[in-house]
């Protein structure tokens, strides 16, 4: 039995442009995958349909084997073991943050909501805040009020849309970190969706890559890197270079070597500090085109001529 499955989703919101197309995929029980895909792609569409919150056209949603139901289907839409944090998550501003945690709690007797509340202000470090509004919290507390009150029903799935998009850098990298070891500690299946392929690095065992509503690569991130199937996939990790006169021949700036002298000739015409590294823009000789590579030891200077070098067994081939 495979813990959350999806057969042969389709789903058009107008007829004949298909937002989902023939989309399956089996997640086993525990697992954090990233979902990774450009604006529009289908992927809040995806998130909605597999927690009962958006109709599908064909196809089916199964968790544990149970039927998830399309919301036509039921008069409460919705399944209460698979959560959904939207992406604008909707904190009540006028509550506290334990009210806004345990709201959902409000049916359950009021032992265990007061248990599963103090444990979750724990887990998420929240305690400190439990009295405050949700405006009296950075952007990331915040965002963790809203993941701690989806999980407040114990529920199997979490599916997060975009939880990173409203904050910054230093705050998503902090909540990234926190996050991952709730999840494992919770064992909760978690599908969340990103566009950049960072934060899906950082918290995923998997990733999942969407394109105009179909899966163009799953799995780890080392194997798809090593062998993307589509040029996109390639692209999420690293800017390529055409290799000339090669049609869809690429090598990407990691894999090419920089050297005073025997290789490509290449002469330098942009550089920029990167944490690790500059990256130079330079113009191969005799040859409109122009490559991106990485000076790893900051060495060269805008203007120099360089020389570059690659394996053969580094080239990408689509
Ligand atoms: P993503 O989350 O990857 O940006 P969405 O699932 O939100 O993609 O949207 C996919 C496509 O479906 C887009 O072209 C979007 O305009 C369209 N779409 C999304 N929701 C609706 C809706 N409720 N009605 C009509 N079209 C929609
Ligand atoms: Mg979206």
């Amino acid at each position: 039995m495979t813990f959350l499955r999806l057969t042969g989703i389709q789903k058009a919101y107008q007829e004949g442009i298909p937002v989902l197309q023939d989309f399956s995929v089996s997640i086993p029980k525990g697992q954090i995958l990233g979902l990774i895909g450009e604006s529009g792609s289908g992927k809040s569409t995806l998130l909605k349909i597999i927690a009962g919150l958006e109709n599908r056209d064909l196809g089916e949603v199964f968790l544990e084997d149970q039927r998830v139901k399309n919301p036509k289907e039921t008069l409460v839409p919705g399944h209460e073991e698979i959560q959904l944090v939207h992406q604008e998550y909707q904190l009540y501003p006028n509550s506290t943050v334990s009210e806004n945690i345990g709201r959902p709690l409000l049916l359950f007797d009021q032992d265990y909501r007061q248990k599963r509340l103090h444990f979750l202000l724990d887990l998420f470090g929240l305690k400190p805040y439990q009295n405050m509004l949700p405006r009296q919290l950075s952007g990331g507390q915040q965002q963790k009020v809203a993941i701690a009150r989806a999980l407040s029903m114990e529920p199997k799935v979490l599916l997060l849309d975009e939880p990173f998009s409203s904050l910054d850098s230093i705050q998503t990298r902090e909540l990234i970190d926190e996050l991952r070891e709730m999840f494992r500690l919770l064992d909760v299946t978690v599908l969340f969706v990103t566009h950049e392929l960072t934060h899906a690095l950082q918290l995923s065992d998997e990733l999942l890559i969407l394109r105009k509503g179909k899966i163009i690569q799953k799995g780890f991130a080392e194997d798809i890197y090593a062998k993307p199937k589509t040029i996109y996939a390639a692209k999420l990790f690293t800017h390529l270079n055409a290799i000339p006169d090669k049609a869809k021949q690429y090598i990407r700036p990691s894999a090419i070597k920089l050297l005073r002298s025997n290789g490509i000739p290449a002469k330098v015409v942009n550089k920029i500090y990167l944490a690790s590294h500059n990256q130079l823009t330079v113009n191969l000789n005799h040859k409109k085109n122009q490559w991106i590579v990485e000076d790893r030891s900051r060495k060269f200077e805008l203007g120099d001529r360089i020389f570059l070098k690659y394996n053969e067994a580094d080239v990408l081939i689509f």
